[in-house]
């Protein structure tokens, strides 16, 4: 993680020769969506290089107020969001499954979720947030870490975790980011049809016939609601059927 953070001095430079736009602001995770006030006052300084800004999926939505404490209804996310704000730190396990796939799974912008992790734990560092967020968290540099996205649906968050038990949401009946999983899959085909380790993902996601337009629903009223503020709730979900 270190060298390759070093020798692309932060992915500003990837090893093809490419140079990933670099963000002009102070990065502040959308902070001002959900607080209605700006990041900090005073004048900002006219330039600022808030790193760089590789999207290898192209993702670039907001990073919604549930990041920052607003509940969402999806109690694995609200409980890790909670234990970091409480404490500026949360596991290795955590970090990956629960924030950085829901990023992905989303869309979020990969900028905007690596500065939230700069924003909200205690142990960040430039050499550790910008490749474990960019690289391995959001997929934001394609192969060059890692050989496919990090990301899953409900039956992995539940096998690792307890957050389920304690969930409006079953994660074997309706649990929204299963939904969210096929979604990103079905969103990314063109990008990630090719990669041999989805070769059994991109053979179910076939095999789900109509069941795709239904992913989708869920997906943009997750999306949605949470870009709002609002909390899901099981009896807002889009019906199944196709
Ligand atoms: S049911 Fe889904 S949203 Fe709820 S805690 Fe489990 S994985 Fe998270």
């Amino acid at each position: 993680m270190h060298h390759v953070h070093e020798e692309t001095d932060g992915f500003r430079i990837l090893p093809d020769g490419t140079r990933p736009r670099r963000a002009t602001s102070s990065g502040a995770a959308s902070f001002s969506g959900w607080s209605g006030r700006p990041w900090r006052s005073g004048r900002s300084p006219a330039r600022i290089d808030g790193g760089a800004c590789p999207s290898a999926l192209r993702a670039e939505e907001a990073l919604p107020p549930a990041f920052w404490g607003t509940p969402s209804g999806l109690a694995c996310l609200d409980a890790v969001v909670s234990d970091v704000w409480a404490t500026g730190y949360g596991h290795h396990i955590t970090r990956l499954m629960v924030l950085s796939n829901l990023a992905t799974l989303l869309g979020i912008s990969p900028r905007e979720i690596t500065d939230w992790f700069w924003v909200a734990y205690t142990d960040a560092y430039d050499w550790v947030v910008e490749p474990n967020v960019l690289g391995m968290g959001t997929f934001a540099l394609g192969d060059l870490f890692t050989t496919k996205p990090y990301v899953s649906g409900a039956a992995y968050i539940d096998r690792m975790s307890d957050y389920c038990q304690a969930c409006r949401f079953s994660p074997k009946k309706d649990c929204p980011i299963t939904s969210l999983y096929w979604a990103f899959l079905d969103r990314n085909e063109s990008l990630l049809g090719e990669n041999p380790r989805l070769s059994m993902p991109m053979r179910s996601l076939a095999r789900r016939g109509e069941r795709r337009k239904h992913d989708r629903r869920v997906h943009d009223w997750v999306q949605r609601s949470l870009a709002k503020g609002s909390s899901l709730r099981p009896e807002d979900r889009p019906p199944d059927g196709h």
